[in-house]
């Protein structure tokens, strides 16, 4: 092939790749700077969990062992203590709670299991996606690490309303 013909092949290659670029520029935007600006999540995203507590402020898990036993990552740790004092002193909603309740987030997949298998609705998953560490071991979050009332919220996110098309993220645009 001739050089002639080359440069001609190079330059319609060129102004083709430029046409691509140039299509998208006038398009909506689709990238956040994070962490300046909040990350949208889908309402259905799986973050941290959540243990959950009571209007009364007591803790819903009566620490029954099943999200440990249908965990497939063998990842939640639980001591479960009794508690006999009367109902509105109790730590629990029950006699019995989680004195203990781990979660290994270096194990956890986020498969949602525990939360299936939880007859009392003690356990969510939350929306907290900033898990990073700089040391393995701080991977074990502890029950006040989980306990959504003391649980730290990041702002670095937002959860997306059911009207909006947040799949749209993740499309062609
Ligand atoms: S989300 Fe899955 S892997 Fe993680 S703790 Fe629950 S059951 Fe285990
Ligand atoms: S979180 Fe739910 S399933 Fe797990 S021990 Fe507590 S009550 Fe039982």
């Amino acid at each position: 092939m001739s050089i002639i013909s080359d440069a001609i092949q190079s330059t319609k290659a060129i102004i083709q790749g430029m046409a691509v670029t140039l299509s998208y520029i006038p398009k909506q935007k689709w990238t956040v700077q994070y962490p300046e600006e909040p990350v949208t999540v889908q309402p259905r995203y799986r973050g941290q969990h959540l243990l959950h507590v009571d209007e009364l402020g007591r803790e819903k898990c009566v620490a029954c062992f099943l999200c440990a036993a249908a965990c497939p990552s063998d990842c939640i740790y639980i001591v479960a203590k009794d508690d006999p004092r009367p109902a509105e002193q109790r730590i629990g909603v029950d006699e019995r709670y989680a004195e203990v309740y781990n979660i290994d987030y270096g194990r956890c997949i986020f498969c949602g299991y525990c939360v299936e298998a939880c007859p009392k609705d003690a356990i969510t998953h939350g929306y907290n996606f900033e898990l990073s560490v700089y040391n393995r071991a701080d991977l074990l979050k502890t029950k006040s690490d989980l306990l959504i009332t003391t649980q730290l919220q990041s702002k670095n996110y937002r959860v997306a309303s059911s009207h909006e098309d947040v799949d749209s993220e993740y499309k062609e645009v």
